[in-house]
């Protein structure tokens, strides 16, 4: 079963973690071929004669043309940071092989920082996440579905409408006979209107969105895009429905994830970060040996992101 082959593949263990990431150098060297695949190119003047020194233990570039200088990570997501890359790297190791992602708080205790420290790691992470999926689209059969955030704790009383929550959309395109492919979510009120703009992002024609009938679906009608309607009459039956299999399990493993790792956060302000998570994990878990690798050369075309960004209203993109 392809659920079976996807929680008992291998990934990459601890010691194999440590053995190719486990040093400063080793580190730098990781970093410095998906910065630089071909050698070292000047962001000045694309001069590739340079010289290497060091301050302060960080590994500095001059460009013998333009006399230029630059660090391993400047332009990066690791810019700026104080923290030496092995953490980094214990921080992206951890991301990328947990089930249900990894709380701040569980980061500052493996990661051996501080609380803002760890918040400011994990969300820079995140980020990375979030713009590696912001083009992500979807095709052929789709099945969509509204869900929520939140709420859980402050009395929101559940259903659609409900106070305390975030809206978002979930959509898992899967193969003819239902098998989940690739994964979509996004904060999104079910509107036509953003109904609309999220197909108009996010699905490309030809595509079948299977909905439970859901009137702001209709938006996609005229877009190229078919609608195929199940009113499933809601509730224990509604989950059973055949086909809605690829989203319910999608939206089920979900919601136990983020209620075992985080008791709470700033769902409305923060909730695109945490559902790209989510998103960019699934779309990566056919291959647990190489998605350290695919984040990490994320992360060095990531440009910097200071606190304020990355504390300031959804999509800072
Ligand atoms: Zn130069």
């Amino acid at each position: 079963m392809a659920a079976n082959r996807v929680q008992l593949q291998a990934g990459l263990s601890m010691l194999e973690f440590f053995d190719l990431y486990g040093t400063q150098e080793k580190c730098e060297e990781a970093v410095r071929r998906w910065r630089w695949p071909q050698g070292f190119v000047c962001p000045a003047c694309a001069g590739v004669e340079y010289s290497e020194f060091r301050r302060a233990r960080r590994l500095y570039f001059q460009c013998c043309a333009c006399r230029h200088q630059c660090s391993l990570i400047s332009g990066t997501i690791f810019e700026s940071s104080k923290l030496a890359l092995p953490k980094w790297f214990v921080a992206m190791h951890l991301i990328t092989q947990s089930k249900n992602g990894v709380s701040a708080l569980e980061l500052k205790r493996h990661v051996g920082v501080s609380w803002p420290t760890a918040w400011l790691l994990k969300h820079k992470l995140l980020q990375v996440m979030f713009e590696r999926e912001e083009c992500r689209q979807l095709t052929g059969r789709v099945e969509i579905d509204d869900a929520y955030l939140g709420g859980e704790h402050h009395g929101g009383k559940p259903g659609r409408g409900s106070p305390n929550k975030t809206p978002f959309v979930a959509a898992v395109q899967t193969t003819e006979s239902g098998a989940p492919v690739l994964l979509c979510l996004a904060p999104c009120p079910f509107t036509k209107v953003a109904i609309e703009a999220f197909a108009a992002k996010s699905l490309v024609a030809p595509a079948t969105l299977v909905s439970d009938g859901l009137g702001c679906f209709t938006a996609v009608q005229g877009m190229g895009i078919l609608h195929e309607p199940h009113v499933t009459g809601g509730g224990h039956a509604s989950v059973q429905h055949p086909q809605f299999l690829a989203i319910n399990t999608v939206l089920g493993n979900l919601k136990t994830a983020f209620a075992g790792t985080y008791h709470s956060f700033g769902y409305m302000k923060y909730a695109h970060r945490y559902l790209a998570q989510v998103q960019y994990l699934f779309n990566r878990r056919f291959d647990l040996s190489v998605i350290l690798i695919r984040l990490l050369r994320a992360a060095c075309t990531t440009l910097p992101r200071p606190m304020q960004a990355l504390r300031a209203a959804e999509h800072s993109s």
